[in-house]
């Protein structure tokens, strides 16, 4: 990654913590690895055991009785969308689930969606997040941390005159027992809060992470997403309710396949220009 970010001696050594080298184009030869590997699991930390007794759980279990999703989500207010997702029963996660994941970000006023720059979207809860009810923690989060960090933002840091302020939130607000993919039926009863959220936080950039997030986000207006390889997807500004979209490889993943850190740091090099260019 060539230095042209003016990075100082903090952010080199979150990039470095991230694997990401910075060189100078003088001095020093691009390392790039091109491999691109797909994603087959949104948390794949998952042993084949835990899997297994995980489906035989869910076969014997009986179906829970589902609470339809109330009308007029996209009239809601961000505590009375908040609210309605901690007691939301409309798939069948709600059964197995800890806590709902709403969300977390910048700081707000009392009621308020925060004011933020950028919307972080990954995919479903894991097993932290779910005992937790945050999104984003462990090795995962402290990647994603180290990933704001290098931009010079924080999870948790407030919008200022400058820009910034981030809110993280995932496609699903509970998590699939056993850290299995989401169903197409559970994606669709659990958009429209996302949907919601991008339309009261009005993020200037959102960072998709993992295909899941990106499947939810750009269906309606990529053709061909799902057969389209997740590489390919990358090193393109999309729009989801007029707010640009930028895709790159969950954390989750990046953990396993660490040669494709330079490639998340190239995808956020390309919505911070972006960002700044339509500024
Ligand atoms: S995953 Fe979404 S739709 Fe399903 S119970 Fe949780 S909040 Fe409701």
């Amino acid at each position: 990654m060539t230095d042209t970010l003016h990075l100082d001696q903090r952010q080199r050594a979150m990039l470095a913590e991230m694997g990401v080298r910075v060189w100078s184009p003088l001095s020093e030869t691009p390392v790039m690895d091109a491999a691109v590997v797909e994603i087959e699991q949104p948390h794949g930390f998952v042993a084949a055991g835990e899997l297994a007794t995980q489906a035989i759980a869910d076969a014997i279990k009986p179906a829970p009785i589902l609470i339809q999703r109330p009308d007029g989500i996209d009239q809601m207010d961000w505590s009375t969308l908040h609210t309605t997702v901690s007691g939301c029963q409309a798939c069948s996660l709600c059964s197995s689930r800890q806590h709902t994941v709403f969300g977390v970000g910048a700081p707000a006023a009392d009621g308020q969606a925060p004011q933020v720059d950028w919307l972080i979207v990954g995919e479903t809860p894991g097993e932290e997040e779910d005992l937790q009810g945050k999104p984003f923690v462990g090795q995962v989060g402290q990647l994603l941390d180290n990933m704001l960090g290098a931009m010079k933002l924080s999870r948790t840091g407030a919008r200022t005159a400058e820009g910034g302020g981030v809110y993280i939130a995932n496609v699903l607000k509970c998590r699939p027992p056993g850290n299995r993919n989401p169903k197409p039926e559970e994606v669709a009863q659990c958009l429209p809060y996302l949907e919601r959220q991008v339309a009261l936080l009005k993020p200037k950039m959102i960072v998709a992470m993992g295909r899941f997030a990106v499947q939810a986000l750009l269906r309606d207006s990529v053709p061909e997403l799902e057969g389209t390889p997740y590489g390919k997807l990358r090193g393109r500004v999309y729009q989801y309710q007029n707010v640009p979209v930028v895709v790159t490889y969950h954390p989750a993943y990046v953990l396993r396949n660490l040669s494709e850190k330079a490639k998340v740091w190239a995808d956020l090099c390309l919505a911070m220009a972006h960002l700044k260019g339509s500024e």
